[in-house]
C-alpha cells in the first residue's frame, strides 16, 4: 500500500478505500475463477475484472489465440483478416450488426455512437436515463445532473461534480436527462424536444446501478418512439453483450437498436471494443462525414481474444443456460439465507450479473431506489465476504462466468451465510 500511495495517484482500489478495509490488497495472479493476492489467500472471484471475464481468468484457449497471433507482429484496424473475420462473425450473432467500427474500449465506442447519431439527424442532443453508466469521458462524467456518476461512487452530487475537474457543464448542453423504465415519461420528452434530439441511449439492462431489468414493453417502447421521430436507438450492451447471451440484450429481448456498443466480455478483457449498428446509421462512418480513427484499434492480438472468446462460448450449447442456472441458484440462495439471518437483503437481476442491496423495498425500479438502499451495511457484507474468501463488486454486482461449478456457487452461499449471521 505505501509503495503504490508513492507513485500510483489515489493508491490502491478505490472500493478497498471505500469500505476502509484493513488489508487494501494488491492480485498477484488469478486462474479461472480464483484470484490470489500477495500473501497467498486464494478468493472465489465475482468480480471478473467489472465483468469481461466470462470464460474466466487466464482461459487456455484465449491465451493461445493471443500468443499466437501476437507473434506474428503487430497489426492494427484495417491491415489484417483476423478483423474482417471478427467482424463476419458478430455480423452473424448480433441483430443489429449490419456494419461495425472497432475501439478500445467502451467509453470510445460510445462516443463514436453519438457522432453517427448526431452526423445522421443533424441533431445535437440526447436522450439518457439515470442511474445508466456510459464511460468516463467528458460529457457522460459530468456530476450534479449526471446521477449515474454519483452512484457509481455511491458518492454524494458534490463530489460528483468535482469528478469532471472543473469541466464546463457539457452534461446539460448534451443531454436530457430522466429516470428510466417510465415510458410516458420517454414519450412526452422526446415530443417536447424532437428538436434537438439525436437519439437515446440506454442499457438495456440497468446493470450499474441495481441490475434493473427493463418494464415489460419498455424497450419496445423505446423502438417505437425512436422510430416514430427517425432518432437512433443506442443500446450500451457494455455488459449486456456476451452476458446474456451472444446477441446480447438485442436478442435476449428481441428488439433491435439501431447503434450499439460492445465491450468487456467480447475479447476476455483484452482491449477491443466494437460500436456495430444498421448499415442506413454506420453509412455516416463509411461515408467518411464520421471519422473513426485509433492507432491501436483492433490489434491482431485482441481480435484473437475475441474470436477465441467466442470460439469457448459458442462450442457449448449449455453455456449459457448454464450461466442463468447458477446465478439464479446463487441469488436463491442469498435470498435465504439473508431471510433466515433477519436481513432485509434485496438480491436483483438476470442470473448471469445480478445486484444485492440492503434495503425494505421488494423491488428496486429505478436509480432513485438505489439511493435509499443501506451503503453501509452493503459495506460490511462485501468485506465480509471478502474475508471469507469471495470477492464481489463493491457496489453490490456479482458476476457469474463460464468456468464457475455448482460447488463454488453452494460455497458462496454457506460463506454469505456467516457473515450475515455475524452482521
Ligand atoms: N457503458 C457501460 C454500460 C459500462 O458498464 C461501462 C464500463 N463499466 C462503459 C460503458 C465504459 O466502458 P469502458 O470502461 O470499457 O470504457
Amino acid at each position: 500500500l505505501a509503495r503504490a500511495k508513492r507513485v500510483l495517484a489515489s493508491g490502491v482500489s478505490s472500493e478497498f478505500r471505500k469500505y476502509n478495509h484493513p488489508h487494501a490488497i494488491s492480485y498477484t495472479h488469478g486462474k479461472g475463477n480464483r484470484i490470489y493476492d500477495v500473501d497467498g489467500n486464494e478468493y472465489l472471484d465475482f468480480t471478473l475484472s467489472q465483468g469481461p471475464l466470462i470464460v474466466g481468468h487466464s482461459h487456455p484457449a484465449v491465451l493461445n489465440a493471443i500468443t499466437e497471433y501476437s507473434t506474428q507482429g503487430q497489426l492494427f484496424a484495417g491491415q489484417h483478416l483476423k478483423e474482417i473475420e471478427l467482424a463476419e462473425k458478430l455480423h452473424q450473432l448480433i441483430p443489429s450488426a449490419e456494419l461495425m467500427r472497432f475501439c478500445l474500449d467502451g467509453s470510445e465506442a460510445v462516443q463514436t455512437a453519438f457522432r453517427v447519431a448526431r452526423s445522421k439527424t443533424g441533431k445535437q442532443k440526447f436522450l439518457r436515463f439515470e442511474g445508466h453508466y456510459h464511460g468516463w469521458l467528458d460529457n457522460v462524467a459530468w456530476g450534479i445532473s449526471t446521477p449515474s456518476v454519483a452512484a457509481l461512487g455511491n458518492r454524494d452530487e458534490p463530489t460528483a461534480h468535482a469528478w469532471s475537474g472543473g469541466l464546463a457543464d457539457r452534461s446539460r448542453e448534451e443531454f436530457i436527462i430522466i429516470p428510466w423504465n417510465d415510458l410516458n415519461l420517454v414519450r412526452q420528452t422526446v415530443a417536447q424536444h424532437q428538436h434537438e434530439l439525436a437519439a437515446i441511449i440506454t442499457e438495456p439492462v440497468m446493470c450499474n446501478n441495481g441490475c434493473i431489468a427493463p418494464q415489460e414493453g419498455f424497450l419496445k417502447g423505446l423502438r417505437e418512439i425512436c422510430d416514430e421521430y427517425g432518432i437512433a436507438l443506442i443500446f450500451d450492451e457494455v455488459i449486456t453483450g456476451f452476458r446474456l447471451g451472444l446477441g446480447g440484450a438485442q436478442r435476449y429481448f428481441g428488439i433491435t437498436p439501431d447503434l450499439s456498443i460492445f465491450a468487456k466480455a467480447i475479447a476476455s478483457g483484452y482491449p477491443i471494443s466494437a460500436i456495430v449498428g444498421k448499415r442506413e446509421w454506420m453509412e455516416e462512418i463509411e461515408s467518411a462525414r464520421v471519422i473513426h480513427a485509433g492507432t491501436m484499434n483492433a490489434s491482431n492480438a485482441t481480435v484473437a481474444a475475441a474470436l477465441a472468446t467466442i470460439t469457448v462460448l459458442e462450442q457449448d450449447q449449455e453455456t449459457y443456460p448454464r450461466l442463468f442456472r447458477l446465478g439464479n441458484r446463487l441469488m436463491d440462495g442469498l435470498r435465504d439465507v439473508a431471510q433466515a439471518a433477519g436481513h432485509q437483503l434485496l438480491v436483483q437481476g438476470m442470473g448471469p450479473m445480478f445486484n444485492t442491496a440492503f434495503t425494505h423495498l421488494d423491488r428496486i425500479v429505478d436509480y432513485r431506489d438505489t439511493l435509499a438502499t443501506d451503503k453501509a451495511k452493503l459495506n460490511a457484507f462485501i468485506a465480509g465476504l471478502h474475508d471469507l474468501g469471495i470477492r464481489v463488486i463493491g457496489r453490490g454486482l456479482w458476476y457469474i462466468s463460464a468456468v464457475h461449478t455448482e460447488d463454488d456457487i453452494e460455497h458462496a452461499i454457506a460463506k454469505a451465510k456467516d457473515v450475515l449471521k455475524a452482521m
